[in-house]
């Protein structure tokens, strides 16, 4: 396989909201492809008419293009192997079943619901295969007048894929190696149902990645006990040549380590488990999204890329641009990684501060006009620049930042109770008068004055900067006294000062 024939894909089925595990595995395709100069398709599997969930396709359209992973063929951008959406194919599905049902590699089976159980209960553990099959009702046990009168007399079937018991199917795969299982464990699966005249996944998903030119199958860890049947699905059909290798990803687990990350988790540890917000239209839950919950797309995708790889080097952050060069398929961990998502909280944070002053502010003003409060863009510059460095979300902001905006209405109990001492109301009147006769209200104009008058007075610098702090604050808060100071101004210190004083007394 040369490297310009690289062809991945992501090929989610339409029955609810993209889990975050199922990012990830979009974005390892995606840059799987970009860093082979391949392409990378979108396809939607909906054959299962019984699981689609309306608006799940576009909720999953939009995820990406929020998150900046874009593919380069598929749904909803078209190419040269479409249609992309599996619903639009059924015609092309047939002719395959067909194929493996004349050249005997698959029959037709009659058994009903009923009759299954029945079998399933007569006995223990049953599986439809080389040793039970010829105790059902099919074409095998049938005969060819008896299965096409059948048929003729419109009783329902499927077609199931003949395994042959006694072989070794190996599986290559780039993270796991070679994986081999005996056929006798595997069922024949149904391919096809002509209940619904619709191929089951593991039909189409074969026949739709041979035809689509896939070369690499990157997906979860959940889709490998699949993978030897298509292993036999793609020799069946005599496209060995073209089998696309696999890689199958490690689990997303719980942060605890044991188990799969659910939904659950999410909600009982207050994390979202999907990009953005998604509102189920049969039962009206809604569940919360990153996007939603304040994450920058760059954060989210940075923190899943390193969900199950590492570049072995100690660096952490990176752009897109640089997990194109440096992500490797082959060092993929075989082990599930744990969801840890404090160190997604963290990856926000570290865009906080790769991000200009600018950008926050632009996030962060609509929240302060919100709050009634009208400042000029630089006053919110400003606050941000002095505040962000503390802050994961920029909707965290406003309640570390308000008292720049908004003059406190009351003081902290506690905050008073140690801060205000009996002699405070004194400080803060002398100091008012300091400040008010400082013609440069900057840090470096008040600073020297107000330590000079401290020292001189042989006051104790906790005591001033604490009371300071508290009436221009209201409670113990904030980043440096004179940048507080800096930003209200002359007039508005005095007034918080002359306030406090009053109030506190
Ligand atoms: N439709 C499957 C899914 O929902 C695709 C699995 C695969 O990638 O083969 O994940």
């Amino acid at each position: 396989m040369t490297e310009n024939n690289v062809r991945v894909r992501f090929a989610p089925s339409p029955t609810g909201p993209l889990h975050i595990g199922g990012v990830r595995t979009a974005l390892y395709n995606y840059l799987f492809a970009r860093q082979n100069g391949g392409k990378f398709v979108f396809r939607i599997e909906d054959t299962d008419s019984n699981r689609f969930v309306p608006g799940a396709e576009e909720y999953i359209a939009e995820s990406f293009k929020w998150l900046g992973i874009k593919f380069d063929e598929g749904v909803g951008i078209g190419g040269e192997y479409g249609p992309y959406r599996q619903s639009e194919r059924r015609h092309i599905y047939k002719e395959y079943v067909d194929q493996l049902l004349s050249e005997g590699k698959a029959y037709i089976a009659f058994d009903t619901p009923q009759e299954l159980e029945a079998k399933r209960n007569e006995i223990e553990n049953f599986q439809y295969d080389a040793h039970t099959r010829m105790q059902m009702r099919n074409s095998l046990t049938m005969s060819k007048q008896e299965t096409d009168a059948l048929i003729e007399d419109g009783q329902q079937y499927v077609v199931r894929f003949k395994i042959e018991p006694g072989l070794d199917v190996h599986v290559n795969d780039i993270i796991r190696g070679d994986v081999c299982v005996k056929s006798n464990i595997l069922d024949d699966k149904v391919l096809y149902k002509s209940a619904d005249e619709l191929p089951t996944y593991h039909l189409a998903n074969i026949v739709d990645d041979h035809l689509m030119k896939i070369s690499h199958v990157i997906r979860g860890e959940e889709w490998l006990p699949s993978a030897p049947l298509h292993v036999l699905l793609y020799k069946a059909f005599g496209w060995e040549e073209s089998m696309p290798q696999f890689a199958h990803l490690p689990l997303l687990l719980k942060p605890e380590g044991k188990g799969k990350l659910s939904k659950r988790d999410g909600d009982r540890l207050g994390f979202p488990v999907f990009p953005l917000e998604w509102h189920d239209p049969k039962t009206e839950e809604v569940s919360s999204g990153y996007r939603e919950s304040g994450y920058f797309p760059e954060a989210v995708v940075n923190f899943l890329a390193l969900l199950g790889w590492n570049p072995g080097t100690e660096q952490e952050l990176f752009s897109l641009e640089e997990l194109v060069k440096a992500f490797d398929i082959a060092k993929c961990s075989k082990s599930g990684a744990k969801f840890d998502y404090q160190k997604g909280m963290w990856f926000n944070h570290e865009y906080i501060l790769r991000k200009t002053d600018d950008e926050i502010a632009h996030l962060f003003a609509p929240i302060v006009a919100n709050n009634g409060v009208d400042v000029p863009m630089e006053r919110v510059n400003t606050v941000v620049h002095l505040m962000k460095d503390r802050v994961s979300f920029v909707k965290e902001l406003w309640d570390l930042c308000s008292f720049f905006f908004i003059a406190p209405t009351k003081y902290d109990e506690k905050t008073v109770k140690k801060r205000w001492k009996e002699y405070s109301a004194q400080q803060m009147t002398e100091l008012s008068q300091i400040l008010a006769d400082i013609t440069d209200f900057s840090v470096e104009g008040q600073e020297p004055i107000v330590m000079k008058w401290v020292e001189s007075k042989e006051y104790k610098l906790g005591d001033i900067m604490n009371a300071f702090r508290l009436a221009l604050v209201g409670e113990g808060k904030g980043p440096g006294m004179f940048d507080i100071s800096a930003f209200l101004g002359k007039e508005e210190t005095l007034r918080r000062l002359h306030k406090a004083i009053e109030t506190l007394g």
